[in-house]
């Protein structure tokens, strides 16, 4: 099938089919058909019934919604419009030159894309349409006019969300595609370099060197738009934001983070701050961490650790290390019962890398308690409690009492996300773990934490993602499909003590990938690995990363194949 062509990532035309394409057309992941075409126009025209009976028997839909050659109704509009939002996508719509279908679709797009726009896309797919200009112009002056402030801006990309993931791909797409109209959707005006809070809780780093403006970040030709997304419509290629604004899109990418859910545990957030309980999880909370390390000159010390996914993993273990390692060198770590409760039921999810940790457990002091769940925080009467698994299954909760408690709190996706059509069971927005398109919106993508992908949730993951996102994006806008593949890399720099990091770097199932293998040794103590965290990650992350400059970032790539749009096509 040499004849179809792509107006958006999940919507084609083409001319009349026959029975024989349908297969291949199915095969091209088209999930519905539309047949704008009567019966019987011509001798050479196969029946509809056949083509229907065909869709059917490869699992297809097949929709009739004849119109006649120039003399396309408001309610043909109207029942077609209707249509593209309910059938499955990517659809298929053909005519007898595909020209009727091309029609339909403008007519119906015209009320939240400027005619100038549907022209434009309509030519560059080879159907001339400027006969329908008056009646587009109608359409969308009427859409706009009763209230602008609800009107449809329509954009190629929005990225929704300006952290670590929404400043980088963004970023990564002008770069690619400077004539882009991008915007990019953030309510907060600070960005923060989260990985810094880890230093920021050992005195290593001052808490201002990991936040910035979020004004300064914005890459120069994106539109930032300050409101929260409260909702999708991926149907009508539509998010809402907060004040019930519907704005349009050719291409979404979905970057919001994840939720910390504070309140999942009782008591926490009154006495979070005070009373000895901290958290590097949070910007104003860091600081607070290192204080009580350096007051602490005995007693009981418990660091938190809920069930996974959670950003980065090895955050809850690294805020204890480097306490244990300042008690050790001021000669008061003997007094100190070190503890560590997670949820989970190992120290660290990648094999390789336990056994190394496992000897500063050791070297420290440090009573392992697996499968203990914080639950309840009392900080005034510092006591703690968990519920722990026993080896038959059973959950006994559990008091501890307590000087300090470092907490990491549970960790979910984004309430917008649990409710919206994009997430997958577990409420994460779902994608493709190695293109990371929606399985279900073509033109959909996510990175960063709040993706379904397997793969560790931390920035590093980020810096790897950002380009496949970016390329993808804008071959999917070219009417091709992804063409770049993540690999899964994510990395954990595990901070054992003031000075070495274990560099835990993998993909996908664990594998080792390793950026620097013949200088940094991936499961050994390192000094270098140190200097990397605390002399060049920040500035990788600030003036590489969120300006789209990938360095060591280059996605594998699938082997191009013509599409298409590429392909020649016969004349209306
Ligand atoms: P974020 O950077 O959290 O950004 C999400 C953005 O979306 C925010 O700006 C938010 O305001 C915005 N947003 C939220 N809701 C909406 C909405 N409805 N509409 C629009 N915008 C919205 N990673 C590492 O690589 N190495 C480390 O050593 C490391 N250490 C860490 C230590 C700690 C203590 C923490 C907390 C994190 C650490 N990380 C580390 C993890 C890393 O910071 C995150 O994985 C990374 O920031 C994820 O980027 P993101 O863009 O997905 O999310």
């Amino acid at each position: 099938m040499d004849k179809i062509v792509s107006l958006t990532p999940s919507f084609s035309v083409s001319p009349q089919i026959s029975v024989s394409d349908v297969g291949i057309i199915a095969a091209q992941g088209f999930r519905s058909i539309i047949s704008n075409r009567p019966d019987n126009e011509t001798q050479d025209q196969p029946i509809t019934a056949a083509i229907a009976a065909a869709a059917q028997r490869v699992g297809v839909g097949f929709h009739h919604l004849p119109v006649t050659s120039g003399n396309i109704r408001d309610e043909d509009v109207s029942a077609f419009a209707e249509m593209l939002r309910t059938v499955k996508g990517p659809v298929l719509a053909y005519c007898r030159t595909g020209t009727r279908a091309a029609s339909l679709w403008a007519l119906s797009e015209a009320h939240r894309l400027d005619p100038a726009a549907i022209l434009k896309t309509a030519k560059a797919a080879g159907y001339e349409l400027d006969a329908l200009r008056p009646r587009l112009e109608a359409r969308w002056s009427s859409a706009v006019k009763p209230d602008s402030r609800r009107s449809v801006a329509a954009y190629d990309v929005i990225v929704v969300g300006g952290g670590a993931a929404g400043i980088s791909v963004a970023a990564g797409l002008l770069r690619r595609r400077p004539d882009l109209s991008l915007a990019i959707l953030e309510p907060a005006d600070k960005h923060y370099y989260q990985p810094g809070w880890t230093l920021v809780g050992a005195g290593v780093f001052a808490r201002a060197k990991t936040e910035r403006a979020m004004s300064a970040l914005m890459p120069k030709g994106a539109r930032w738009i300050r409101a929260a997304v409260s909702g999708f419509a991926p149907e009508e290629n539509a998010v809402i934001i907060e004040d019930g604004e519907r704005l349009g899109y050719r291409a979404l990418v979905v970057c919001p983070g994840l939720k910390l859910d504070w309140n999942a545990i009782e008591g926490l957030r009154d006495t979070l701050g005070k009373n000895g309980v901290t958290s590097n999880y949070m910007f104003d909370m860091a600081p607070y961490t290192w204080q009580l390390v350096q007051e602490l000159k005995g007693g009981r010390a418990l660091f938190t650790q809920p069930a996974m996914p959670i950003k980065c993993a090895g955050a809850p273990q690294k805020a204890m290390y480097l306490s244990c390692n300042h008690w050790s060198r001021q000669g008061v770590l003997p007094n100190v019962e070190v503890e560590f409760n997670a949820a989970g039921p190992v120290l660290f999810g990648v094999q390789h890398f336990v056994p190394p940790l496992m000897k500063y457990v050791e070297r420290y002091g440090i009573k392992l308690a697996f499968g203990s769940d914080l639950k309840a925080v009392d900080g005034a009467a510092r006591k703690a409690w968990f519920d722990v698994k026993g080896a038959d299954g059973s959950t006994r909760r559990i008091e501890k009492s307590f000087d300090m408690i470092h907490v990491c709190p549970p960790q979910t996706a984004p309430d917008v996300i649990r409710s919206s059509p994009l997430a997958d069971k577990a409420g994460w927005l779902e994608v493709s773990q190695e293109t990371l398109q929606h399985p279900r919106f073509g033109n959909i993508f996510g990175l960063g934490d709040v993706c379904s992908a397997p793969n560790a949730k931390t920035a590093a993951a980020v810096r790897k993602q950002a380009p496949v996102v970016a390329d993808n994006v804008v071959s999917v806008l070219a009417g091709r499909g992804p063409q770049s593949i993540y690999d899964g890399y994510g990395s954990c720099p595990l901070t054992v003590e003031r000075g070495k990091i274990i560099l835990a770097e993998f993909g996908y199932g664990g594998k080792l990938l390793p950026t620097f293998p013949a200088l940094i040794e991936p499961t050994e103590p390192s000094r270098l690995a140190w200097f990397l965290k605390e002399k060049m990650l920040p500035s990788i992350y600030f003036d590489l990363m969120l300006k789209g400059r990938e360095w060591l970032a280059h996605p594998q790539r699938l082997p191009h194949e013509p599409q298409p749009h590429e392909a020649s096509r016969p004349p209306n």
